[in-house]
């Protein structure tokens, strides 16, 4: 893939924004456990940023997917993995099916406003007894008149106290698993939506993770992105930018995590020379580094196969499994070469050591994305 000016100028406004509005302020962020998405995602809106590959008309750049990868890659700049995921949901999750299957009107009351930073969305398909297995969902959207009422919850939610809006995946029909889910906007001031608490996490502190409740909450039947039945589809689409979004955020933390780590070795002396001057600590920066770049080039491939129109949901989800090894290796084969200084809160090395390991878990599990490999090389003994 090659990058051009466009591109760099892209990254270099993100940068910008970053050093400006973001990373000042995550340790206090990080402290009083949220950040202030609304502020934030505004400074993104202005500049552009919370809709680079979304149509023009809603105020999206319509540029090609290669910005929006950039992009996430430049988010790894974020000094708070909590931050950067917020703003992932908004561009990479819960919008990439309401920006190509939902209606105008539906594009113009919620994707425009959340493309300028003044709605924050959520996505919501994790359940307390499905999270891995999204099939088995129990939320229903049952039709009445001109309205769904929705009935059910979901768990996990991020930016689920500051949301405005839910991109919400529930079952609209009795059939099939996979044909009786649709994906309906729910504004999350609906009467009968409540927050449960918000969940206390090891990792992601500024981020505001939620449990949300459903009871009889009554939205409009065009709230309804694309057609009763296919949300289980759209959502399965939706997972490759998802996807792709995680392996670009997470390569650029990991390259942060290993540059620190070769300064801090580099100066840090013990038995009379540098720690880095060890040819184990070297070495190993060196392994590190590479398995980034290995997986930063199967990133860039597998973009520019998704901007050719292909289906590129096997290669997402390598990339995703590999970076979800890489983010429980790498912070802790670094963190051991910091000794003490590694567990101390005020060195980033710990915060992601901790931030980074929801990424073999969230937005689908490392067994997950086997599963789903297995399947499109044909090799998995199961029928789906
Ligand atoms: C901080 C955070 C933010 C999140 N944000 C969101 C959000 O915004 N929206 C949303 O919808 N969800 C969100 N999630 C949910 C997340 O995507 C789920 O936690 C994830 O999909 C795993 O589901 P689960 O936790 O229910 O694990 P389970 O499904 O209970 O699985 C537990 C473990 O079992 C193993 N496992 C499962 N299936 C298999 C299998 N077939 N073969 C072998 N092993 C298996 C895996 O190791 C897995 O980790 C978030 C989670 C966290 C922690």
């Amino acid at each position: 893939m090659k990058l051009t000016h466009e591109h760099k100028q892209l990254v270099q406004t993100t940068t910008q924004i970053i050093a400006e509005h973001i990373n000042p302020y995550v340790d206090e962020w990080e402290k009083d456990g949220i950040y202030p998405a609304h502020q934030v995602m505004k400074k993104f809106g202005e500049a552009g940023l919370l809709g680079i590959g979304k149509p023009e008309e809603y105020g999206g750049l319509d540029l090609d997917f290669s910005y929006e990868m950039v992009f996430s890659e430049a988010l790894g700049d974020i000094r708070a993995n909590g931050v950067s995921t917020s703003i992932g949901v908004q561009t990479s999750m819960c919008t990439p099916a309401l920006a190509k299957y939902g209606s105008d009107e539906l594009r113009r009351d919620y994707l425009a406003p959340t493309i300028a930073g003044d709605l924050v969305g959520c996505i919501g398909v994790s359940e307390n007894s499905a999270g891995s297995d999204v099939a088995q969902i129990r939320t229903t959207a049952r039709r009445d008149g001109d309205d769904y009422v929705i009935n059910g919850s979901k768990m996990w939610i991020t930016n689920g106290v500051q949301g405005d809006w839910i991109c919400l995946l529930c079952n609209t029909g009795e059939g099939r698993g996979h044909y009786n889910k649709s994906l309906i906007i729910v504004p999350l001031d609906t009467k009968g939506v409540s927050l449960s608490r918000k969940l206390n996490k090891m990792n992601l502190w500024s981020s505001d993770t939620a449990e949300l409740f459903f009871d009889d909450v009554r939205v409009s039947a065009r709230n309804l992105i694309g057609e009763e039945g296919r949300g289980f589809i759209y959502q399965m689409e939706q997972f490759q930018e998802e996807r792709m979004f995680a392996v670009a955020r997470n390569i650029r933390v990991l390259d942060v995590i290993i540059e620190e780590t070769s300064d801090y070795t580099a100066s840090r002396s013990v038995f009379g020379k540098s720690v880095r001057d060890n040819q184990v600590v070297y070495h190993k920066l060196a392994e590190l580094s590479s398995e980034v770049e290995a997986v930063r080039a199967l990133l860039y491939s597998t973009a520019e196969r998704y901007l050719e129109g292909e289906d590129v949901t096997k290669l997402a989800s390598m990339g995703k499994y590999l970076i979800g090894k890489l983010a429980m290796k790498i912070p802790t084969e670094c963190l051991q070469f910091w000794g003490g200084q590694g567990l101390m809160n005020e060195n980033y090395i710990s915060r992601a050591y901790r931030d980074l390991r929801l990424t073999a878990i969230g937005g689908g599990a490392n067994e997950i994305m086997l599963e789903v490999i297995a399947k499109y090389m044909g090799i998995h003994p199961g029928k789906g």
